[in-house]
């Protein structure tokens, strides 16, 4: 993983989306991943965050969600793991650099964790 950054949760009051996340609910919540990358996320998604890290390859969009007490068994990176415990109990998205589709060469401390749920 070659950086995270945490991205907060914003409303939008007239604009509505598809969640990219289900792709079932409409809603204005969004995060902007990156200038321009718009990722919508509704209340529900938002609430798997709770007991989920979710990340947004801000290269490609794919969003990829991963159980925290599974990260928490796994990781071995000590900085990685502060960072993890920092946002257990907050409802937080996390943009990445490279997911493992985009950058597959890369060092991936969490293969075999990795499933992607959707693709924006
Ligand atoms: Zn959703
Ligand atoms: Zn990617």
């Amino acid at each position: 993983m070659k950086g995270t950054k945490t991205l907060e949760p914003k409303a939008r009051a007239y604009h509505r989306s598809v969640c990219n996340i289900c792709r079932s609910e409409y809603t204005s919540n969004y995060v902007e991943a990156a200038p321009g990358l718009i990722i919508h996320v509704c209340k529900n998604c938002l609430e798997l965050t709770k007991h989920h890290f979710m990340w947004i390859c801000l290269n490609c969009g794919r969003v990829y969600s991963i159980p925290k007490t599974l990260i928490m068994q796994r990781i071995n990176n000590l900085e990685l793991k502060k960072a993890c415990l920092l946002s257990m109990d907050m409802q937080v998205i996390q943009g990445i650099d490279a997911c493992i589709e985009c950058d597959p060469e890369g060092t991936w401390e969490y293969t075999g964790m990795w499933s992607p749920i959707a693709q924006a």
